[in-house]
C-alpha cells in the first residue's frame, strides 16, 4: 500500500506496512502483528517520542553491554523488519553478535530472518545452525532452542520485544537481561535487569550514539553508571511519567493533540 507523505500518521502507517510485508515474507509471525499493535498503543501513552527516563535506561544498557564479557543481541521477526541495519551497527560497535531467536514457527522462519539480517549487512548470524543448538532449561516451547555460542553461554543478553517466560528463564540461568518494551507492566519489563521503555525504532539509533560516546569510558566509569541504576525505581518513574502526562492531558491539554483546532 502506498502511504501519502502528507498523511498525519504517515510514519506510523509506514512502520505498520513494514510489519505486514514482513509477515507476508514470513519474517514476522502473525502474532507479531498483535504485539506491534500493543506496542503502538503504549507508544501513544509516551507521546510517541523518547522521554528523558528512556535515555537514562538506554545509557545504562549500553554501559552493561560494553562491560559484558560475552554479550549477545537476540533478534526476532519484528525487530528484523523494524531496524535491521541499526541492530547490525549497534552489534558492531559494542561487539555483541546477533542471534536469531523466535517464538513462533522457529524452524520455518529462522533461516528467512537470518537472511534478512545478512542481506541488510550482517557478517555473522547465530541461532540458525542445528549443530550449535542447545536448550534453555525450564522452557517447553520451541523458543527454548538457543545457540551454544550465543545466548546459552552469554553473560548479558539484549532481548528487545521479548516474552516474559523466556526473560525469567534467562534470569534463572544467571544472565543479565536487557529489554526494550513499550509496556512497562509486561512480565518482561518487570523481570529484566534493565528495561528500556521506548519504541525500538527510536531506542536503537539512540543507543548507537550513546555507545559511540561510552566506548571511550573507563571500566570504573561504566560501573558507576550501572551501580546508580535500579530497574524497579526506573519503572516507577516511567509509570509516574505516563500517569502525570495523562492527567495533564485530561485536565487541559487534550485539544492540543487535535491538529484541526
Ligand atoms: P510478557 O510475556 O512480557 O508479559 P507479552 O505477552 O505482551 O508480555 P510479547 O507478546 O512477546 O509479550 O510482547 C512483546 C512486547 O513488545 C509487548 O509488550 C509490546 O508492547 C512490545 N512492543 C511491540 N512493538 C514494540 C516496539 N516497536 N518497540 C518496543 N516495544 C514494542
Amino acid at each position: 500500500m502506498t502511504i501519502p507523505d502528507d498523511h498525519p500518521r504517515a510514519s506510523s502507517l509506514k512502520t505498520r506496512e513494514k510489519i505486514i510485508e514482513g509477515m507476508h515474507s514470513k519474517i514476522v509471525a502473525e502474532a507479531g502483528l498483535i504485539a506491534h499493535g500493543r506496542g503502538e498503543a503504549y507508544d501513544y501513552l509516551l507521546g510517541e517520542e523518547t522521554p528523558s527516563f528512556a535515555l537514562i535506561q538506554e545509557k545504562v544498557a549500553v554501559a552493561l553491554l560494553l562491560l559484558a564479557e560475552k554479550p549477545i543481541i537476540s533478534i526476532n521477526g519484528n525487530v528484523a523488519v523494524l531496524c535491521p541495519e541499526e541492530m547490525i551497527l549497534l552489534s558492531k560497535i559494542i561487539g555483541a553478535p546477533l542471534e536469531v531467536n523466535l517464538f513462533y514457527n522457529r524452524t520455518e522462519r529462522e533461516k528467512i530472518v537470518a537472511k534478512k539480517l545478512l542481506d541488510s549487512g550482517a557478517e555473522l548470524v547465530l541461532g540458525v545452525d542445528a549443530e550449535h543448538h542447545t536448550s534453555i532449561p525450564e522452557l517447553t516451547h520451541s523458543r527454548r532452542v538457543v545457540d551454544k555460542r550465543g545466548i546459552y553461554s552469554a553473560d548479558v543478553v539484549f532481548v528487545p520485544l521479548e516474552d516474559g517466560d523466556r526473560t525469567t528463564a534467562l534470569r534463572k540461568m544467571g544472565k543479565k537481561v536487557i529489554t526494550v518494551d513499550l509496556n512497562p507492566l509486561s512480565r518482561t519489563s518487570l523481570y529484566s535487569n534493565i528495561t528500556i521503555v521506548n519504541n525500538v525504532i527510536r531506542a536503537i539509533p539512540e543507543m548507537i550514539e550513546i555507545a559511540k560516546e561510552l566506548k571511550e569510558y573507563k571500566q570504573a566509569e561504566l560501573e558507576k553508571i550501572i551501580n546508580a541504576f535500579d530497574n524497579n525505581e526506573s519503572l516507577k518513574s516511567t509509570l509516574t511519567f505516563i500517569s502525570e502526562r495523562l492527567e495533564k492531558l485530561a485536565k487541559v491539554e487534550l485539544n492540543k493533540l487535535k491538529n484541526i483546532e
